[in-house]
């Protein structure tokens, strides 16, 4: 465009900028930005662009980034306050989002409804149950805003996680909208985790009803019979998924090397340092049952939705392929920068416990963000604490 001479407004900014937040690709957006810096900012204040690079900064992980950024806008309207509240949930910093609804009111700028989606979410991501109640119902006092099936769903996600199983089944049945497969599903899946048989089968039945063609239902069914120990009931629902041909979304992580993204699918051998990437991840795999005493057995509820086929298991997951490529590439040596993925759906829980110990052996940090929210790996910890 600039070769030929053509003029560069916000619209060109913004979705030049949405398009590297939506790739992780954060060397290009920082030279956006870089750009946007030389040409004096000035003639483009509004909150519009400003607010495309609070958000690749958040997308990519650079809370600090965008904070700084976020400060300096001379003005900030409601959707610049929803953008850093979105922000601080997904990396996990429900207290923060809190901070800043608090903040966005006293000067001035009323919520909306996403907002209040983007608190929600938050509280539930950081797992402030309490937080979330007293939100969830100053919203329903709000007479400027209907709460939508979203809000619901939230706090049917975050009431499940909590355990309040019965408590979030009685918010869906009293809700006055028509509850969607979505907040159903994510009940199923806190039946699951909680181990309640019972109001899982009684769901996953409905879901079975309602929503007949989506295969993750299935598996989500067939696992709760499977962890109540009713292995042909199980057994029966896979079979059913393959005799109706179901699919369920491949998983697909990417990785940004030197100004390229590489993308990788689950069991992807058409790198072309496949056997480099294979090779190092051995023996990273090795060095972390040492010192670790990865992989230790943990169940990974929660993560159905997105639970391989044993084969595919069997060799490397798409997120490891993505980390082993960026390991290649920088070496195994310890420290060093920030190695940065991206994953089309939830983390699986065994990558999570690999990259836990990765993140430990090599004193390395990493940045995981998935469908849900950001994980960041550091010393054998997570920021989402096990809970995504
Ligand atoms: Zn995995
Ligand atoms: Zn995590």
């Amino acid at each position: 465009m600039q070769r030929q001479g053509q003029i560069l407004d916000d619209f060109t900014f913004t979705s030049t900028l949405k398009a590297c937040s939506g790739l992780g690709a954060i060397e290009e957006g920082a030279q956006i930005h870089a750009y946007l810096i030389t040409r004096g900012f000035a003639f483009s204040v509004q909150a519009i662009v400003s607010g495309a690079l609070v958000d690749l900064y958040l997308k990519c992980g650079l809370v600090e980034e965008a904070e700084r950024v976020f400060n300096e806008m001379p003005e900030r309207n409601v959707v610049s306050w929803t953008v850093m509240i979105t922000g601080y949930g997904k990396h996990g910093l429900g207290r923060e989002a809190i901070r800043l609804f608090n903040e966005m009111q006293v000067e001035d700028v009323e919520p909306d409804g996403v907002t209040y989606l983007a608190l929600l979410s938050a509280c539930s991501h950081s797992g402030l149950v309490e937080e979330s109640r007293e939100y969830f119902s100053i919203l329903r006092g709000d007479c400027r805003i209907k709460p939508q099936v979203e809000h619901y769903a939230c706090m049917v996600d975050l009431l499940g996680r909590a355990g309040c199983l019965k408590e979030a089944k009685e918010l869906i049945h009293n809700m006055p909208l028509k509850p969607n497969i979505g907040i159903w599903q994510t009940l199923l899946s806190a039946c699951r985790v909680h181990g309640e048989f019972e109001m899982g089968r009684e769901v996953g039945d409905m879901l079975l009803e309602l929503d007949g063609k989506n295969a993750v239902n299935y598996v989500m069914l067939s696992n709760i019979y499977a962890d109540a120990g009713y292995w042909r009931e199980s057994e029966k629902l896979r079979v059913s998924v393959k005799l109706k041909g179901l699919k369920k979304e491949g998983g697909c992580s990417w990785v940004e090397i030197d100004k390229e993204v590489h993308f990788f699918y689950n069991g992807d051998e058409r790198h072309p340092l496949t056997k480099e990437i294979h090779k190092v991840l051995k023996e990273i795999e090795r060095r972390i049952k040492e010192e670790t005493g990865y992989p230790c057995e943990v169940r990974f509820a929660l993560h159905d939705v997105e639970e391989e086929s044993k084969a595919e298991s069997l060799r490397y997951h798409s997120e490891k392929l993505a980390i082993g490529l960026a390991l290649v590439h920088g070496g195994v040596e310890e420290g060093g920068r920030t190695i940065r993925v991206f994953k089309n759906l939830r983390v699986c829980g065994d990558c999570h416990e690999f990259i836990k110990g990765l993140s430990k052996v090599l004193k390395k940090v990493f940045v995981v963000r998935d469908a849900n929210r950001f994980h960041k790996f550091e010393d054998g910890f997570c920021s989402c604490k096990d809970y995504w």
